[in-house]
């Protein structure tokens, strides 16, 4: 298909293969268990804060289909290094982007690289599997535990 496609499949199975930070990390302060049952996608987020509210490193663990585990992957190499405001709004661009009220070439944003999952729109029934890691670590940052995605 498009380019756009092409670029995303590429990413995916990229990730997939070599996925970044796919451990726990030392010192942990923040975690949650994320799972999505309409795939069985179960990821977990590690993550440590300093006192500022700095995400000074941050990884994942569990398992899950490509997808989910393309997008924990790329989700850690963007929020290590930011704050835990600045993480929650690329949550929210990110999802804003993947259910179609953000569109990623208009700007405005700080997506970057992840802007890549533009292309999960495209499969309705993958949408939860790019959205887990980061719906997992919103809960790691609210510190509330486990979260199951509707
Ligand atoms: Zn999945």
């Amino acid at each position: 298909m498009s380019y756009q496609s092409d670029l995303y499949q590429q990413v995916i199975l990229d990730h997939n293969k070599n996925p970044k930070n796919f451990r726990e990390v030392e010192g942990e302060t923040h975690s949650c268990d994320g799972y999505n049952p309409l795939c069985g996608d179960k990821i977990k987020i590690h993550m440590r804060v300093d006192d500022r509210g700095l995400i000074e490193d941050v990884g994942f663990s569990g398992s899950g289909c490509a997808i989910s585990k393309a997008s924990a992957s790329m989700m850690t190499v963007n929020v290590k290094g930011k704050t835990l405001g600045e993480a929650r709004t690329l949550f929210e661009e990110f999802h804003k982007m993947v259910v179609g009220e953000l569109d990623a070439k208009g700007g405005g944003h700080h997506l970057g690289r992840l802007a890549i999952f533009e292309g999960v729109r495209e499969y309705p029934s993958r949408i939860k599997c790019a959205t887990l890691a980061w719906h997992t670590l919103v809960c790691a940052i609210d510190k509330t535990g486990e979260t199951t995605i509707e």
